[in-house]
């Protein structure tokens, strides 16, 4: 049976809001992975009597599709699935042959951006969906987003927002 995640999508963005509650889900992954994700973690069937916390396989979810939207360089994903797999610092450190404080450092960064781009998934969903407020077009990265100063530089001299986007300027 698939699971249909849409109708979970509303408190999820709350639960990936904290980098401390990131780090825990993706250190923990390892004892919910068997049998529940496929490899490329998006999509999962849920098999009869191992039906997991239905909340827990969503969050799951959303925080690989958080994952995806971050653009973490190849160096990166690779510490994220070691630490899914259950490895310690420690650990990773002797696999990657990099000292402690950088597999703490990195991790710590892509904490941080997981948060930031959740946050900012979930803005741009409520800005849209929830408020109503029309979106633009970015002219770089062409992702359509609230025509807001958040996401928009306004250009006084235009009486417009720019036509690309904050973070591609
Ligand atoms: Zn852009």
């Amino acid at each position: 049976m698939a699971y249909n995640i849409n109708k979970e999508i509303e408190y999820k963005p709350f639960i990936i809001s904290d980098i401390n509650v990131v780090e825990l889900l993706i250190s923990l992954r390892y004892k919910y992975d068997e049998n529940m994700f496929l490899e490329n973690g998006s999509m999962f069937y849920i098999t009869g009597a191992k039906a997991l916390n239905q909340e827990l396989v969503a969050t799951y979810v959303s925080l690989d599709e958080t994952i995806k939207k971050c653009n973490f360089s190849d160096k990166q994903l690779k510490l994220i699935k070691l630490v899914e797999q259950g490895y310690t610092h420690r650990e990773i450190e002797q696999i990657l042959k990099i000292d402690n404080s950088n597999v703490t450092k990195s991790l710590k960064t892509i904490y941080k951006t997981i948060v930031d781009i959740n946050l900012r998934e979930w803005r741009k969903s409520t800005y849209t969906n929830t408020l109503g407020i029309k979106t633009k077009q970015c002219s770089k990265c062409k992702e359509n987003l609230p025509a807001t100063n958040e996401f928009f530089s306004f250009d006084k001299t235009n009486n417009r927002f720019k036509a690309s986007c904050k973070k591609c300027r």
